[in-house]
């Protein structure tokens, strides 16, 4: 039960384990084009890599969030990764798009609605990847999230007693997207975070390792420090097991994506949470 470290296979799998979540789930055709999220850690690395060397139409499209050196280096690594493996690299400056970075935002928002953790984080990095990677025409937007954080949110909404915050989760948000928008995809959905870092060391890939300097949400935290304490093969079971559950919670509780009425982008209610959150609509 409490084995740590990379249990599930070698690194030379991940290849072969995104390929078969492309094939199974239909997440992608050579003709469409792919915008990847970069944050510049190995997950995104590691996908826009695989993705790149199967043959895809990829692009970067990174946020420049403003989080001190370590956006700087991020932007860095991910400029020269990209230059060399022939990639397209869009950096959307935050500061430009915002007028703030997001330490400021996040810290704007505590003092306001007393909003914590990494929530307001991922509601801007959002919206502002669906409207770039609108404007780029992309036919897909695809994010590095991965088996352990996908786990993690099985049982931070069980935990929640709300299950159904997850019905539209999956390799491809519940095969779901509003027209003119990129649908999001996550290739690395099965695919432990273990065997992502195996892979990126192996592949010897010239990126940060850390972890976000402003992630202290709490919840997500102590779920992730509980789930060290589980296999890799455990952590599957969660996430294939819900995703089993998902198919026929779908059926029942079916939540269609709209166009935000304020900003004109995806949302799951007439206005979305971006424009809720953080222009107080
Ligand atoms: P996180 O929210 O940091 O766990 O990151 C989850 C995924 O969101 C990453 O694998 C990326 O695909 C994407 N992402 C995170 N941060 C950024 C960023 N600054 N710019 C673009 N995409 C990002
Ligand atoms: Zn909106």
């Amino acid at each position: 039960m409490k084995t740590k470290g990379n249990d599930s296979g070698s690194s030379v799998n991940v290849e072969k384990k995104v390929a078969e979540t492309i094939k199974r789930y239909k997440l992608l055709k050579k003709t469409d084009k792919v915008v990847v999220a970069l944050s510049g850690g190995k997950d995104s690395t590691s996908v826009i890599y695989i993705l790149k060397k199967m043959g895809y139409n990829v692009e970067g499209l990174m946020i420049d969030l403003y989080l001190g050196q370590w956006s700087e280096v991020h932007k860095v690594n991910m400029t020269k990764f990209c230059k060399e493996n022939n990639i397209p690299l869009t950096i959307v400056d935050l500061k430009k798009e915002l007028g703030q970075g997001i330490c400021f935002i996040k810290a704007v928002l505590k003092k306001q609605k007393n909003l914590t953790g990494c929530t307001v984080c991922g509601i801007i990095k959002k919206w502002i990847l669906n409207k770039w990677a609108k404007e780029m025409g992309a036919d897909k937007i695809v994010t590095g999230h991965n088996l352990d954080d996908e786990a993690q949110n099985v049982l931070m909404n069980f935990l929640k007693g709300n299950i159904l915050l997850g019905v539209n989760s999956g390799p491809s948000a519940g095969g779901k997207s509003v027209a003119g928008f990129a649908q999001r995809i996550k290739p690395l959905f099965f695919i432990s975070e273990n065997d992502i870092r195996a892979y990126a060391k192996k592949m010897k890939f010239e990126i940060l390792y850390d972890k976000c300097p402003c992630s202290f949400e709490t919840y997500r935290a102590d779920t992730r420090d509980w789930l060290d304490n589980i296999s890799d093969k455990e952590k599957l079971a969660i996430v294939e097991n819900f995703q089993k559950e998902v198919l026929k919670l779908r059926k029942e509780n079916v939540v269609e994506l709209k166009t935000c009425k304020s900003c004109g982008e995806p949302s799951r209610s007439d206005t979305c949470n971006y424009c809720k959150v953080v222009c107080n609509i």
